[in-house]
């Protein structure tokens, strides 16, 4: 007989996946459908009603190829979303959503940041939020919403502010969000961790609109008929809200747990982990966010490039080659050359974690005449590394580094095994890369919804979720070599300011 199973949803920024898991952790079957983006200028809009059809269809073709009956439904997806609904519209009769949903990456409502920065004052919207205060945030958009489609805002029966959250209020009728979700849009007294009423009244927004916040792995609700009759799924099958995708996505890689990493080798990169206590300083663009658990913290610190540093030197030093064919060359000739034989500091758009300098650019420390291009490109996989070191530093106080545990590596950059052991040795602890890392976010969906059914006791991913490609222990050589260079790259990058400053006078389009 088949084990039990669960169903995830994740609704991502592109479109919408739909997983059948084992009790196990097993993938029996995924779906997936895109939705459509519009963006103009600074606005980046999606329609909920994209999300609601591409999510039923994806769930129609994973519950007709699994068959049988599935325990649970647990939902994910894109935090930091303003989206009005109406009131009552908590079925999938009529329509639900005033407008469309206004992303986190929109931008129109910067003039409005500036503005609450100023009145409100910078430092105290840090320190209640725990978050860096911009654009992105909700209280600067919900103020451009009250200014520029005040009916909208003024009729709205509830916000809501993940995709995941939309999807339960139209299957079950609940307008809720979870601590993780609510902790991205600077709505949220992190501290006590319920909503900032006193921000709110300070700007002349709305109070009586807000969601109510559940437990990540809570039932919100039970599919209703309707819901029933359009996936195929039983009707009264109990919902699990979920949390946001950046704590399915930390737990769905094995990070849940004190001191683990999880870590994304991508363009722009980022790096995250699980802190028992002890909210950080987000003035150096670190973001707390609340553990699914509702009572720890995932710390995320964000490098403005990451692999993009060796995108920009394979153009520059393999101008000819297919992309494929230069990352091969630009591995093999890196392998070969002596680990530290150079220093290259990352910082080709200015940084942003753990320190915010915007002049800040890339250098190359050391060369000399028998510098070739392996060394250059092994200096600049090892340069990298020491910044999402630094990262990994700053979310984890020294005196704790000896602790750090392993974690694991997604992105592009995980394609490169060399690039995966350098990471593994400047950080000291063990990397895998997992087979699947697109579905860390169903993954952590589906553990949420085992221990709603009491199947998991622990925030501890049971090893049989995350099944890895590979495992990158430390290079013990290695390690002693980027032990000594890490000091001095720290050193360069302190001492920088003022050549950045002036390099950025002469730059076109300055003003200084
Ligand atoms: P994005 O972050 O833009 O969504 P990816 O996660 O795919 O995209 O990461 C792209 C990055 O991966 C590129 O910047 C490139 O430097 C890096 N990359 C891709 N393939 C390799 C490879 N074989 N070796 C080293 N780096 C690679």
């Amino acid at each position: 007989m088949r084990e039990a199973f669960v169903l995830a949803l994740d609704l991502g920024t592109t479109g919408v996946k739909a997983a059948a898991l084992g009790r196990s952790g097993a993938l029996l079957a995924s779906a997936y459908r895109a939705y459509p983006t519009a963006s103009q200028g600074p606005r980046v809009e999606q329609d909920p009603r994209d999300w609601e059809n591409a999510s039923l269809e994806a769930l129609r073709e994973v519950s007709s190829s699994t068959g049988g009956r599935p325990e649970a439904l647990a939902l994910t997806g894109q935090m930091q979303d303003l989206i009005l609904v109406c009131e009552g519209g908590g079925d999938l009769v009529g329509g639900a959503s005033l407008g469309p949903a206004i992303l986190y990456s929109d931008t129109r409502a910067r003039a409005e940041a500036e503005e609450i920065a100023l009145a409100y004052g910078r430092d105290r919207l840090l320190l209640e939020a725990r978050n860096p205060h911009d654009a992105s945030g909700l209280a600067p958009k919900l103020l451009w919403m009250s200014r520029n489609a005040s009916l909208l805002y003024s009729s709205a029966g509830h916000l809501l502010l993940g995709a995941h959250d939309h999807l339960a209020y139209r299957l079950c009728g609940r307008a809720a969000t979870d601590p993780t979700t609510a902790s991205t849009t600077g709505l949220l007294d992190y501290d006590s961790g319920t909503w900032n009423l006193g921000l709110l009244k300070a700007l002349g927004l709305r109070t009586d609109f807000l969601p109510e916040i559940v437990g990540s792995d809570e039932i919100v609700g039970r599919l209703q008929a309707r819901a029933a009759a359009l996936t195929g799924l039983p009707i009264g099958l109990p919902v699990i809200h979920g949390c946001g995708d950046a704590g399915s996505t930390t737990l769905g890689s094995g990070a849940g747990e004190e001191g683990r990493l999880s870590i994304n080798l991508g363009t722009s990169g980022w790096l995250a982990l699980t802190r028992d206590s002890g909210a950080l300083d987000s003035s150096k663009g670190i973001y707390n966010l609340r553990h699914p658990d509702g009572r720890r913290l995932i710390v995320i610190g964000a490098p403005a490039t990451a692999a993009g540093n060796l995108d920009w030197f394979r153009d520059l030093a393999c101008p000819a080659m297919d992309r494929a064919a230069a990352f091969e060359l630009l591995n093999a000739e890196a392998s070969r050359a002596r680990p530290a034989s150079l220093l290259y500091l990352p910082y080709l758009a200015g940084e942003r974690s753990p320190f915010t300098d915007g002049d800040a650019r890339a250098a190359f420390i050391g060369l000399g005449r028998e510098s070739g291009r392996g060394e250059l490109a092994r200096a600049v996989m090892e340069g990298v590394a020491f910044s999402l070191r630094s990262v990994r530093d700053a979310l984890w106080d020294g005196a704790r580094e000896g602790e750090a545990r392993g974690g694991t590596v997604v992105g592009g950059g995980a394609r490169s095994a060399l690039w995966c052991r350098i990471l593994a040795s400047a950080l000291g602890c063990e990397l895998k890369v997992p087979t699947s890392p697109g579905d860390a976010g169903v993954r952590g969906a589906a553990f949420l919804a085992g221990r709603a059914l009491g199947w998991h006791s622990g925030w501890e991913l049971p090893q049989s979720y995350l099944p890895v490609d590979a495992s990158y222990p430390p290079d013990q050589e290695w390690a002693r070599a980027y032990e000594g260079l890490y000091g001095p790259y720290r050193g360069l990058q302190a001492s920088l300011g003022p050549a950045w400053k002036a390099l950025a006078a002469g730059r076109p389009g300055s003003t200084s």
